[in-house]
């Protein structure tokens, strides 16, 4: 009887191991976190649970009881030393064996830290985990004012609910708008302007030079020597793949585990998806993406691919970001465009962008508008140059110009 194991038990691991059982495989299959908790969505740890509006138990990513059910062997609160692709063996943290037939590598992301002094101060807090959500709820409890450092997505979904409970909130950001990197100047400033209007002091083109405090945080001092006093803070400045169980081996890494198109690593039989996979994706290239529907449609197409399925994945990429009563969308990935446009009314944050690049549709991007940010997927795979007067014309519908099979 084969047997699979699966390291990481987030939403790629955990969805694998679920579609193996789905697709029939009947052999051992043993799935390792280093939380303690049964696996969880993270993406409410910014939003609703951060909020105090939704408990944990709304995001379990399968009922707890499924893993058993499902004679998923779930070893939750146990760190995989290293996967040894030789001998073909799991090294458990106590020293535990497990030999496999085929392996996941499905171990994700950590936060970057800040290598500043005071960063390890009592009070800077990050958040990846239920558990940093949970100290970030603690202290803000009993807090007026908090520090927000880096304006990502992340950085920008905790200011947004820190608002929502009525703390005052200041952002310390080193690019010119939040989210610059991801999504440019012009549409950066449409979220500065989301957050300014929300009441949220933002501090940009300045980086965290230190955090102050007897004995806890009291303020951050940026680089032009300005002093953000707060009651706590938190750090959001970007996170690194999680690549240490496959480090030295013949395990490809750089800049996350190393796939193929079907998401196989340079060793037969041995598979990484999630935030790990650096994915030689069909249209864009070798990309790690880092969102919710990446992990989760990766983690399905693993489970099948250990079967021997050898399925190619190409999935254009799409997620969200719910920032106080704007909903954002984007699928597709571009690095660089040479062109936007609008369908909509920007100034009323009611509107979709269609980043171009010599013509070709590379990436989509809504704020409070429905749909067509999905449609533009099928689009955006067959690397389509759409006429740009249809695509500004609200009127028209995106899924005409799609091949009829590909239709959202
Ligand atoms: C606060 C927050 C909000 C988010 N919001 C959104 C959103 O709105 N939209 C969106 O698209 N995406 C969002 N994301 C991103 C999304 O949650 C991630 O892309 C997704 O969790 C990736 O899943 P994963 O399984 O690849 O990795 P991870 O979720 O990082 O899980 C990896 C797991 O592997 C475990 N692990 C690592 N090393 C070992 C080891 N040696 N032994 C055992 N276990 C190990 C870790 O403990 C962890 O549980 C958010 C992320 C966070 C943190």
């Amino acid at each position: 009887m084969p047997t699979f194991v699966i390291v990481g038990a987030s939403l790629a691991g955990a969805t694998a191991a679920a579609t193996l059982r789905s697709e029939g495989f009947d052999g051992r299959l043993v799935l390792i976190g280093e939380e303690p908790l049964p696996p969880y969505e993270r993406p409410p740890l910014s939003k609703e649970y951060l909020r105090g509006e939704q408990p944990l138990e709304k995001a379990w990513i399968r009922p707890p009881e499924f893993w058993a059910e499902n004679d998923v062997e779930a070893r939750f609160g146990a760190r995989v030393e290293r996967v040894d692709p030789a001998d073909r063996v799991v090294v458990l943290g106590d020293g535990e064996r497990i030999a496999f037939d085929a392996a996941l590598i499905a171990t994700g992301c950590r936060n970057r830290r800040l290598a500043v002094p005071g960063a390890d101060l009592p009070g800077v807090l990050e958040l990846r985990t239920a558990a940093d959500a949970d100290r970030i709820k603690a202290a803000a409890e009993r807090a007026q004012k908090a520090v927000v450092v880096g304006a990502g997505f992340i950085g920008s979904e905790v200011a947004a609910s820190l608002r929502g409970l009525g703390l005052d909130v200041t952002v310390v950001e080193f690019m010119q708008t939040p989210l610059e990197r991801v999504l440019g100047l012009e549409l950066g400033r449409v979220i500065e302007g989301l957050h300014r209007d929300h009441g949220v002091e933002l501090i940009l083109g300045e980086a965290a030079e230190r955090f102050e405090g007897a004995g806890r945080f009291e303020a951050l001092v940026t680089t032009s020597g300005r002093r953000v006093e707060g009651d706590f803070a938190v750090v959001g400045v970007g996170v690194e793949p999680v690549c240490d169980v496959v480090r030295d081996t013949d395990v490809r890494v750089d800049n996350g585990v190393l796939v193929d198109a079907t998401l196989a690593t340079s060793v037969p039989g041995i598979f990484a998806a999630g935030d790990v996979a650096r994915h030689d994706h069909p249209v864009f290239g070798p990309i790690r993406v880092e969102h919710f529907d990446n992990a989760l449609k990766m983690g399905e197409t693993a489970g099948r691919n250990m079967l021997g399925r050898n399925e190619v994945f190409d999935d254009p990429h799409w997620f969200w970001s719910d920032q106080y009563d704007a909903q954002i969308q984007m699928s597709g990935f571009a690095t660089s465009w040479d062109r936007i446009v609008f369908r909509g009314k920007v100034e009323e944050r009611s509107f979709a962008a269609f980043l171009l690049k010599d013509g070709v549709l590379r990436s989509a991007f809504s704020m409070n508008w429905k749909f067509d940010v999905r449609r533009a997927m099928p689009l955006i795979r067959a690397m389509a140059r759409p006429d740009p007067d249809r695509l500004a014309d609200p009127e028209f519908d995106l899924r005409t110009l799609a091949p009829p099979k590909e239709t959202a």
